[in-house]
């Protein structure tokens, strides 16, 4: 029987099926529950116990996950949708460690992780960065808000699952500085994208181009990773016909999130908002599901 701690798992999606797999690899018993079947079967096959409801598999849990796609998911697993006892914290074990690893608005980050505290609850936000790549390999980059006591309690567990961990500051900073990460990746990679149509259309060949500017002032990871030129790189979503990476209408949300965290302190994000625009266009286009490197697109032909 081991002896570390038992841990619920809520959302087993592209990001969370992976992490549940690698906790139990590491030896944790996980109970985890997702509304999708097929999410539920490819967890199963990882050695995760799937239970009937999110209720049950929290049931003598001492840590609780969350990897859900936005706030209305996270706010309604948690608080319920009848009021402010009909929601998952109410069912949780007291003393458990609530740990939600969804990039959501930091208002909603801080009014769960209240609710939370008024239950007694610890609770801290812990987005990630480093993908569906880095979720399988253990390698994410956690970015923490919360009490400092909180995440010192959940630093084992999430040392099993990422290798980098950050303290923003209290509830809710965690989902701010993923919001900053993110709202710099979807600039970066949609003028990348213009960068290369540009030396293109001059006639430069784009692998010769991308290895230039990947040793010179403008690299990055939009470049040396995820170049969205296809071919460029064997591994990037961009030579697959940008499937399998990180959605178009996923970095459409982050950035909406970071055009409302900016409105709320009156903060000018001219980048930021022009960037939620080229995302929200690459949608309309139809391809909201794809890589959002798919950006360039918009600024190439064919
Ligand atoms: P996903 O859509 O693949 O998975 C989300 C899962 O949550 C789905 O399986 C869905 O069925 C489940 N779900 C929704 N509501 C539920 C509920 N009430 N109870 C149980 N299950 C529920 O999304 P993902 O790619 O795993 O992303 C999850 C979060 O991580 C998002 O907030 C996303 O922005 C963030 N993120 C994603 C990536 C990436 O590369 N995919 C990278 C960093 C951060």
């Amino acid at each position: 029987m081991s002896t570390l701690p038992a841990i619920a798992f809520i959302g087993l999606g592209n990001m969370g099926g992976p992490m549940a797999a690698n906790l139990v690899r590491a030896g944790h018993a996980v109970h985890a529950f997702d509304l999708s079947a097929s999410a539920c079967d490819g967890a199963r096959q990882a050695g995760v116990n799937i239970a009937a409801s999110a209720a049950d598999a929290v049931k003598g849990a001492a840590v609780v996950i969350s990897m859900l796609p936005a706030s209305r998911h996270v706010e309604s697993l948690y608080l319920g949708q009848g009021g402010a006892d009909a929601g998952l914290l109410v069912a949780i074990d007291a003393g458990a460690l609530v740990i939600d690893c969804s990039t959501i608005a930091p208002a909603s980050a801080q009014k769960v992780a209240q609710a939370a505290s008024a239950k007694g609850l610890a609770m801290i936000d812990a987005p990630v960065s480093g993908g569906v790549a880095g979720a399988a390999a253990g390698t994410l980059t956690f970015i923490v808000g919360g009490e400092s006591a909180a995440l010192e309690r959940a630093r084992p567990v999430l040392q099993v699952m990422g290798k980098n961990i950050f303290h923003m500051g209290a509830a809710g900073a965690g989902q701010v500085g993923k919001l900053c990460n993110n709202m710099a990746l979807g600039v970066i990679m949609a003028v990348t994208g213009e960068a290369i149509a540009l030396g293109v259309a001059h006639g430069l060949e784009p692998k010769t181009l991308s290895q230039m500017m990947a040793v010179s002032t403008s690299r990055s990871w939009a470049t040396e990773v995820c170049n969205p030129w296809p071919g460029v790189l064997e591994n990037a979503p961009a030579s697959r016909g940008y499937t399998g990476g990180f959605g178009n209408d996923l970095m459409l949300k982050d950035l909406g999130l970071a055009v409302e965290a900016a409105m709320g302190m009156g903060c000018t994000i001219p980048l930021g908002e022009l960037a939620r625009n080229l995302y929200a266009m690459n949608k309309q286009a139809g391809r909201g599901g794809l890589d959002f490197s798919s950006v360039v697109k918009l600024v190439t032909k064919g």
